[in-house]
């Protein structure tokens, strides 16, 4: 099969022609239709998480069909021990021995991969593999994120990228206002935010009164930033698995039990509801198709800041 080899971190992605995998007990053989691209994988290809695989195969937003036909999705948490604390308490998404798709386990910018059945979702008829791919993650554990921010009606979104363009359709949906804070002068982020329904689109260091907000963006200026538009009582979510340095700030910040948390991962149950949700919530995204080819230029795309929406890389020919 064709597939892109990250050999070793901070090095282009390699086209390689490997063996085809084969599923052992319990484990899905899944020829894959479109796998989206997330930052994370651009953190793990740029050594900002430590010890993957390697070689390793990225990519933990999979659509594809399983041997016997059946429309699968492939999310990041691949595996999970069952045993642990976390795990029998309903927060397998912290589990000790966790391995993740795209990270420990082979992911999804090749031809076929193969993934534990216990942790893949049936994909809705409704979206196109291409539709589908990026509800993986950004959708999934943006999703995650959107319930910890709380009920509050005024919701900011740092970082306007795939998981945002998502949730800001669930929040509208939801009643609520998507106020959404990009890097200066991004017009296209801010366009696009404004037609998947934002009431507000402007500069990271603007100001508007949130009873929330979610930082997408891996950048930990944001934080003193959303904790500043944030009013008495409110939460700022950092949605993402990797973040610069969060620069210090006046404990007046904090005060008034505003609160700083970090979301990490998903959970099985996180996926079920999503998916649920869906079923009468029809998402769409913007996306720019790339063949598994040109992998490298979707990284590159993602890392500069000039992608607008999500990459998703098409595997079929
Ligand atoms: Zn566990
Ligand atoms: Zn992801």
């Amino acid at each position: 099969m064709r597939a892109t080899l990250l050999h070793r971190p901070r090095e282009p992605l390699a086209l390689a022609d490997l063996p085809e995998p084969k599923a052992g007990a319990g484990a899905l053989r899944i020829r894959v239709e479109a796998c989206a691209v997330c930052r994370t994988d651009l953190h793990v290809a740029d050594g900002e998480l430590a010890e993957p695989k390697l070689p390793l195969i990225l990519g933990h937003q999979i659509v594809g069909r399983t041997d016997e036909g059946r429309r699968v999705g492939v999310p990041w948490l691949g595996w999970t021990c069952g045993v642990c604390a976390y795990c029998r308490s309903g927060r397998e998404n912290l589990c000790d021995r966790a391995r993740f798709t795209g990270y420990t386990i082979d992911g999804g910018y090749a031809e076929i991969c193969v993934a534990d059945e216990r942790y893949c979702f049936p994909m809705p008829d409704e979206y196109s593999a291409e539709e589908a791919a990026p509800l993986l993650c950004a959708g999934l554990i943006g999703f995650r994120a959107y319930r910890m921010a709380g009920e509050g009606k005024r919701l900011g979104f740092y970082g306007f990228g795939s998981a945002a363009q998502i949730l800001a359709q669930v929040a509208r949906a939801d009643g609520r206002e998507v106020y959404a804070f990009t890097r200066d002068g991004d017009v296209a982020a801010q366009a696009l935010a404004r037609e998947m329904g934002a009431v507000w689109a402007g500069g990271s260091g603007e100001r508007q009164a949130l009873d929330a907000a979610i930082i997408f963006a891996p950048a930990g200026a944001l934080v003193p930033a959303a904790l500043r538009n944030v009013v008495k009582g409110g939460t700022v979510v950092c949605a993402g698995i990797h973040m610069s340095d969060i620069p210090t700030f006046p404990y007046e910040l904090l005060w008034s039990e505003r609160a700083v948390r970090s979301v990490a991962n998903l959970t099985r149950r996180d996926g079920q509801d999503f998916f649920a949700r869906l079923k009468t919530l029809p998402i769409r995204t913007r996306r720019t198709i790339y063949p598994l080819e040109r992998a490298n230029d979707a990284l590159a795309a993602l890392r500069s800041g000039e992608l607008v929406g999500t990459a998703v890389l098409r595997t079929e020919d």
